[in-house]
C-alpha cells in the first residue's frame, strides 16, 4: 500500500509499504478520507517528541477491506461497510478507563502511537490501509459521505468538551477562537439553547460564525475584551467560557471572562506552555471553575457518530478543501495557514 510516511520532522515520502496484516479481533479498513489536525501540523513540524519514521492521521474514516477470523465469526461487522475507529489506544483496565474516562488512559501514552522503537510510530490514518481492533469500530450508514465522517473525532472533541458542563437554556457561552473547533463549539452550544458568542479577531471568521447561528460576535484585537464580554452579558461573564486557543495570554484572559459561579474550559492544549498568572482569589471568592478537555471518551465518540450519521449536525460546512493524499505537502501548507478550516485528505477515488 502506498502512505505517507514522516521520515524526521518536515521530511515526508509517499512511498510503497507493507499492508499491515491483521489479528484474529482486527479489522483492515481501506481509508477514505483522513482529516489534518492541528497535531498533525505540529508533529509534522517536529514539536512533540515522538518517534520517527511515523504515519500521521488520526481523523480517517473508511470501509473495511478485510475481517480478522473472530470477527468474521461474530457477524456483526462485513466487508464493505463504513466505518470509523475510536482513536484512544484504551487499554480497558486502568483506573480512568473503569471509570468511563478512557481518553485519559494511562495506556494510551506508552502506545505504538507515540513511539515504536522496531519501527512506524503514529495513528496511521495517512495511508491506504489502517487496521484497527473491532472493539473501537463505528458504523456508518451508507449514505453518509466519507468528507462528513472525517469530522468523527474533532466533532466528539468537542462533544467530550460540552459535556465537561451544564449548559442550560439562556446561559451565556463564550467561544474564544473561531476554527473548526471554535466554530463545532459554537454549533453544539447552540443546540443546548445557550445564548452563543464568539471571540475572533479575523472577520470572515466571525461572518461564518454569524451565519452557523452564533448570536454574537466581537473582535478579540479591539479594545478591551474582557470589559466589552462583561458589557455583553450585564457586568457577570460568560457563564461558560471554551478557550480554543494556545495562546497563554488568552488562556489568562478567559478566566477573566468567566462568570462568577462559571466554569472556563482549557480546550485547547497550551502553546507553548508557559505558565499563566491567574487571580485565585477571584476564582475562590467567586466560585468559578477552571477545567480542561482532551480527546473524546468513547460515550463522546459514539455521540459524534450519531450526530453526524443522523444529518443532527453537517461539519462538512466547515471543510476548506479535500486533496488528493499525493499532494501532501501541499494540503500541509493550506492546513497550516492560520486562517483556514478543515483539510481533508482523499485516498483512492
Ligand atoms: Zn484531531
Ligand atoms: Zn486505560
Amino acid at each position: 500500500m502506498k502512505a505517507i510516511v514522516l521520515n524526521q520532522p518536515k521530511d515526508f515520502s509517499i512511498k510503497e509499504i507493507d499492508t499491515p496484516s491483521i489479528a484474529e479481533d482486527e479489522v483492515l479498513i481501506r481509508v477514505k478520507t483522513s482529516g489534518i489536525c492541528t497535531n498533525d501540523i505540529r508533529d509534522f513540524n517536529g514539536d512533540c517528541s515522538y518517534s520517527y519514521p511515523r504515519i500521521g492521521g488520526h481523523e480517517y474514516c473508511g470501509v473495511i477491506e478485510k475481517l480478522g477470523s473472530e470477527v468474521e465469526k461474530k457477524g456483526f461487522f462485513k466487508k464493505g461497510q463504513k466505518v470509523v475507529k475510536y482513536i484512544i489506544e484504551n487499554c480497558g483496565g486502568c483506573y480512568y478507563c473503569k471509570r468511563g474516562d478512557e481518553n485519559i488512559c494511562e495506556e494510551h501514552q506508552n502506545s505504538a502511537v507515540f513511539h515504536n522503537a522496531e519501527g512506524l510510530s503514529g495513528y496511521g490514518g495517512f495511508a491506504e490501509y489502517a487496521v484497527a481492533k473491532a472493539d473501537d469500530l463505528y458504523i456508518y450508514s451508507e449514505d453518509t459521505s466519507f468528507e462528513k465522517m472525517a469530522f468523527t473525532e474533532p466533532l466528539a472533541c468537542v462533544i467530550n468538551s460540552i459535556s465537561r458542563t451544564d449548559i442550560r437554556f439562556g446561559d451565556d457561552v463564550l467561544v474564544i477562537g473561531g476554527g473548526t473547533m471554535g466554530l463545532l463549539h459554537v454549533i453544539l452550544a447552540k443546540l443546548k439553547g445557550a445564548r452563543v458568542i464568539l471571540s475572533e479577531p479575523l472577520k470572515e471568521r466571525r461572518d461564518k460564525a454569524l451565519n452557523l447561528g452564533c448570536d454574537d460576535v466581537l473582535d478579540s484585537l479591539s479594545g478591551d475584551v474582557v470589559k466589552r464580554v462583561k458589557d455583553m452579558t450585564e457586568g457577570r461573564g460568560a457563564q461558560y467560557v471554551f478557550n480554543t486557543t494556545a495562546n497563554p495570554k488568552i488562556a489568562a484572559q478567559a478566566v477573566d471572562m468567566t462568570s462568577p459561579t462559571g466554569t472556563v474550559i482549557m480546550f485547547s492544549s497550551i502553546h507553548p506552555n508557559h505558565p499563566v498568572p491567574i487571580n485565585l482569589g477571584a476564582v475562590h471568592s467567586n466560585q468559578i471553575t477552571i477545567t480542561g478537555a482532551v480527546s473524546p471518551t468513547i460515550a463522546a465518540f459514539h455521540q459524534a457518530v450519531r450526530m453526524i450519521d443522523k444529518g443532527i449536525v453537517d461539519p462538512a460546512v466547515l471543510t476548506e478543501a479535500i486533496y488528493d493524499y499525493q499532494d501532501f505537502g501541499r494540503a500541509m501548507q493550506e492546513a497550516a495557514k492560520p486562517d483556514t478550516y478543515k483539510v481533508i485528505l482523499r485516498f483512492g477515488e
